[in-house]
């Protein structure tokens, strides 16, 4: 096939080189100038865009994601594909979908799941939104950088299991942690509350699969001075799009509304920004009740 790919930032570059080494016809473009192996660069959007079966955005927001959609929907024949990966609200996924499918393209909101290791092994999980036809365009693609495609429904709901899903994976770190915190100050050994917790009805993937004690359960950041991993500013990020959400479909999300609050002052107000979501151990750690 032949494809553009939009925004080659950390997520996008890696993405873009295992499309290529599959044999892939890749024409990329990004602001900053980068340059990924394998992949043709483009001088504009539009021109990566030009000609392309499918184009893939890989990009930071929103307001980004709409701005560059004009600049591309102009440019792509009817029939193609318009696969967006980003982490976006619901609305502009819905808004930028509305506006490829009246131009005749095939349109699928598709975030991942897997960080930037997912990238690089082509291992991500792909959440995605969209017609059946515009899912089986982009389903060869998702094949060689995932490992699982799920068809969550029409447009916008590949971005709603990502929020819904990642909201529950900032309410229950902070749970695992302030539980932690709170088993150090009643003299409880981390090992022995791993032990019981793990097996027992508190468990969950934040205590089971990424521990934020280091050296209790699998090795996680934790156990590497807690660099990300999974970034406490990207989980705030994706807090406050379940909020937005949630504030636009009329949802009670107060344990949602906590956790984006939470991150906020630990990213904004503390030491969090540029570590993992579970160095929320160490601060809850040095605090006390007040
Ligand atoms: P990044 O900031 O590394 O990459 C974004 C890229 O987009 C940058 O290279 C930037 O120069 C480029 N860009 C910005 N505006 C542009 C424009 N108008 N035209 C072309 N390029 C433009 O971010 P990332 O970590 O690659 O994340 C990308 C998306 O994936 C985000 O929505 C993020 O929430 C989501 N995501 C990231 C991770 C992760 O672990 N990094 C995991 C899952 C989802």
């Amino acid at each position: 096939m032949k494809i553009g790919f939009i925004g080659l930032g950390n997520m996008g570059a890696p993405m873009a080189a295992n499309l290529a080494r599959a044999g892939h016809a890749v024409t990329g473009f990004d602001t900053a100038g980068v340059t990924v192996e394998g992949v043709i660069p483009a001088a504009s959007a539009a021109e990566a865009a030009s000609g392309a079966d499918v184009v893939i955005t890989m990009l930071p927001n929103g307001a980004i994601l709409r701005a560059v959609a004009d600049q591309i929907i102009p440019a792509m024949a009817p029939g193609a594909g318009f696969v967006d990966c980003s982490t976006v609200d619901v609305d502009s996924a819905r808004f930028v979908a509305e506006t490829a499918e009246k131009a005749g393209l095939l349109a699928v909101d598709a975030p991942v799941s897997g960080g930037v290791g997912g990238a690089a092994a082509g291992t991500l999980t792909f959440m995605a939104g969209g017609s059946d036809a515009a899912f089986a365009k982009a389903q060869p693609l998702f094949e060689i950088m995932g490992q699982k495609a799920v068809h969550c429904g029409g447009s916008g709901a590949g971005q709603a299991a990502k929020i819904c899903n990642n909201m529950i994976l900032g309410v229950t770190m902070i749970a695992t942690c302030e539980a932690f915190a709170l088993a150090d100050k009643l003299g409880l050994d981390r090992q022995k509350m791993f032990d019981v917790v793990s097996t027992s009805s508190g468990y969950s993937w934040t205590m089971n699969a990424y521990c934020p004690a280091p050296g209790v359960g699998p090795k996680s950041p934790a156990d590497n001075d807690y660099k990300p991993g999974f970034a406490a500013d990207l989980m705030l990020k994706d807090l406050r799009l379940s909020q937005q959400a949630a504030e636009s479909a009329d949802a009670d999300t107060p344990m949602g509304q906590l956790a984006a609050e939470l991150y906020r002052r630990f990213v904004e107000d503390e030491d969090g920004r540029g570590r993992d979501f579970s160095a929320m151990l160490p601060r809850f750690e040095t605090r006390g009740r007040t």
